[in-house]
């Protein structure tokens, strides 16, 4: 398979004819050749996109409405050719690329439709005047994306942007850019105006930093790691561009001694192994009461032990490969760290080879629970990203607050307790965007989602989409 570049509703190949391999690391075979974009081609995006923007923000917001609505009613269609596509390109079992990825790739479109509809335009009356505020779209915007959750991701970017009115250049992991080009071929079978979305393959270091380097840019947001963060910003602080930056996190699955602790063992190891833990949002330190970690401990094990790795295309399968080889090694060099730091290996801790042997090339490890390291440790403090968890023991809830703030990330985390008002009280002394409370992932897409620290700086979702896709005017009109 050969893909390209979508620009102006055509798709071309790359200024340079240079192309880069898409690797299915479940199997270890080349599955795709996508195109190494530069500058020019970044250059031609924004050029389209620039050309673009007066028809498109001049269309009315019920026409934007109606034209996220087809969106959503033609990736539907092929949800079942979305999930097979993102379980190939990631690695990830088909049953998660089913339920997770189609399913909100899709709902994403379909909530921003139903969200932008039921935005109050604001108004202040003055003894002699009105101010009106009304919002303007931001321009043309630029979208980075990475791998763990392609199209999911790119469409919670995609669809506020849209219905505020800007134009897109976006930039899919190389990674993982078959489900972005599945929504071009969408875009591009529905008539979707020409130019509006653009869709430029390639590096982070070529195509990425081009289109955060690009003057007509002027919005760029932007999920991904904390260190690609900081270039982000340190390239599109100075030129003024509004930023929103989603990045990494080290977050805490903290079970409390009145927690049910067969319910808490469930969702910890969830929160811990979903898409072999390359989510921003998993759990991957769980802190538990010394009070009760010794019944815990075995529970949360067997929880684990249940989990069945391998085949991503089985539908009972759990946990499928990890990205990429290279982050397999990496993964598998943090066990070996945990291992000279003085942790001691309670499951897993190993590469996994699946019987089938077109998988016997594939990047699988096995979900690896690691006991008695301090929680400074590096692999306790570290983002590892990958089916790797760490346990420690607290003494007291405040040790425990302590112990949930002690690393440079604040994005997520879940208490678990029968006592939903202290959990809500030890929520608030987390410094972290997101907090659960006996449950994990649980999204309401009208709700903030974001970091604080090193794991980010605003929000997406609902109303804060829209606020950063649109800039604010106010009009002042003085009385007859
Ligand atoms: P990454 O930072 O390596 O890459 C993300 C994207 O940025 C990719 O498209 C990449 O090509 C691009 N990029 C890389 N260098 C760039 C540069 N110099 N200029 C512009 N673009 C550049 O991240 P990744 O490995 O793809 O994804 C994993 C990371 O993403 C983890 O740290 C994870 O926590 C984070 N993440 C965060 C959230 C969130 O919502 N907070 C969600 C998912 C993933």
């Amino acid at each position: 398979m050969q893909i390209y570049n979508y620009i102006n509703g055509e798709f071309i190949l790359p200024t340079s004819g240079k192309m880069l391999d898409d690797i299915n690391p479940a199997t270890g075979q080349i599955i795709a050749q996508i195109p190494d974009s530069n500058n020019d081609d970044v250059a031609k995006a924004t050029m389209a996109a620039k050309r673009a923007l007066p028809n498109w923000r001049a269309l009315s917001k019920d026409e934007r409405i109606n034209w996220l609505n087809k969106i959503a009613q033609a990736l539907e269609e092929r949800s079942e050719d979305i999930a097979k596509t993102e379980s190939m390109d990631t690695g990830k079992p088909i049953g998660l690329a089913r339920r997770v990825d189609a399913a909100r790739s899709i709902s994403n479109f379909r909530f921003f439709a139903q969200h932008a509809k039921q935005q109050i335009e604001t108004e202040f009356t003055m003894a002699d005047a009105t101010n009106y505020v009304i919002r303007k779209p931001v321009g043309v915007v630029g979208l980075i994306t990475p791998w763990n959750l392609p199209l999911y991701l790119l469409s919670w970017k995609v669809a506020p942007a849209l219905v505020m009115g800007n134009t897109i250049v976006a930039k899919p992991s190389e990674m993982t850019p078959l489900t972005a080009n599945l929504l071009a071929q969408t875009l591009d079978e529905i008539k979707f105006p020409k130019g509006v979305v653009n869709i430029v393959h390639g590096l982070g270091p070529r195509a990425g930093q081009a289109i955060l380097e690009h003057p007509d840019i002027t919005a760029i947001s932007f999920t991904g790691g904390t260190e690609t963060g900081k270039i982000v910003a340190r390239t599109a602080g100075p030129m003024f561009k509004k930023l929103s930056l989603e990045l990494g996190g080290k977050n805490a699955t903290i079970i409390l001694d009145d927690a049910d602790l067969d319910v808490a063992a469930k969702g910890a190891a969830k929160a811990a192994f979903t898409n072999s833990g390359q989510v921003c949002l998993c759990g991957s330190r769980v802190l538990i009461d010394a009070k009760i970690y010794d019944v815990f401990v075995p529970k949360f094990i067997a929880a684990v032990a249940a989990m069945k790795v391998g085949n991503p295309d089985d539908e009972s399968t759990d946990i499928g490969s990890v990205i990429s080889q290279q982050h397999m090694e990496k993964v598998l060099s943090y066990i070996e760290l945990a291992k000279q730091e003085g942790g001691r290996i309670a499951y897993g801790g190993q590469r996994i080879i699946p019987e089938q042997s077109s998988l016997c090339h594939g990047s699988f490890i096995s979900p690896t629970i690691i006991e008695n390291l301090a929680i400074n440790s590096r692999c306790a403090t570290e983002e590892i990203f990958g089916p790797v968890v760490t346990l420690h023991r607290f003494d007291s809830d405040i040790q425990a607050i302590e112990m949930t703030n002690s690393t440079q990330y604040g994005l997520a985390g879940s208490i678990w307790t029968t006592n939903t008002s202290r959990g809500k009280e030890f929520a608030k002394q987390v410094d972290s965007g997101i907090l659960w409370v006996n449950t994990w992932l649980h999204r309401d897409l009208r709700t903030p989602f974001g970091g604080v620290k090193n794991s980010g700086v605003g929000r997406e979702g609902g109303d804060w989409s829209l606020n950063f896709f649109s800039e604010l005017s106010n009009i002042c009109v003085k009385d007859d």
